[in-house]
């Protein structure tokens, strides 16, 4: 190979590095993931704000649980002790007295347990719904995290491979050529060089003047000359 083919293999290497570096750090599956985990993080606060929300019902519906409860055993003893008595009739009518009270307090009780219920019913639905898609959402990350693992692999092996080529392909680059090659890279990044795409360099898309293609074009073998715009070698 000439010394320019062996700079064009370098300069296509380079290119060819950047692109897989472009595209290990751009993974489609990374804007997906940040995607999923804002829709993660909203229905969770969702669920907070539910619960909080539920938090005074729940507790009135709890105490009210716990009221009939008390009720209703009180309740039972009382028609215990009537059904087992032998008291006097004014003792025995106290006691029926008593427990016709206890018989409407306890239906108070109880209907207030259902009105609190119908009020929790539709909040615990939603909180359900909200859980329900939250959990295909938390299968859809760990894949996402896993494709993503398994792809920067991938890219990284072929990074590691491509970069050996690269070494082979600047060593075989002749020594001067190679020092101008590094430098215009460090400046212009990418690549060191780049070739003519009809007026244009391919490097910074800018066109080349006239004069300047003359330039180019009368060079004596083994000079270069560097793209005005982008200080990048053009490839003879
Ligand atoms: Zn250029």
């Amino acid at each position: 190979m000439s010394a320019a083919e062996e700079m064009g293999r370098l300069l296509d290497l380079d290119r060819w590095i950047e692109r897989v570096r472009a595209q290990r750090e751009h993974l489609a599956e990374h804007d997906e993931l940040r995607g999923v985990e804002r829709e993660l993080a909203s229905l969770a606060e969702r669920l907070g704000a539910l619960d909080e929300e539920r938090k005074p019902t729940r507790a009135a519906f709890e105490e009210a649980t716990e009221r009939a409860e008390s009720l209703r055993r009180r309740k039972a003893e009382l028609e215990a002790r009537l059904s087992a008595a032998t008291a006097p009739a004014r003792e025995l009518a106290a006691m029926t007295q008593e427990l016709a009270n206890l018989a409407r307090r306890l239906s108070d009780a109880e209907d207030a347990e259902v009105a609190l219920l119908i009020e929790i019913e539709p909040m615990d639905e939603v909180a359900e719904q909200i859980r329900a898609s939250a959990s295909p959402l938390a299968q859809r990350r760990r894949d996402l995290h896993e494709a993503i693992t398994q792809l920067t692999s991938t890219l990284d092996e072929e990074l590691a491979s491509l970069r050996s080529d690269r070494e082979r392909a600047a060593a075989a680059v002749p020594a001067p050529w190679r020092q101008r090659y590094e430098d215009a890279m460090a400046r212009a990044g990418v690549s060191g060089a780049a070739r003519l795409d009809g007026e244009r360099c391919d490097g910074c898309r800018i066109a080349l003047t006239p004069l300047e293609r003359d330039r180019l074009r009368s060079l004596p073998e083994g000079e270069l000359m560097a793209c005005p715009s982008c200080g990048r070698l053009l490839v003879p």
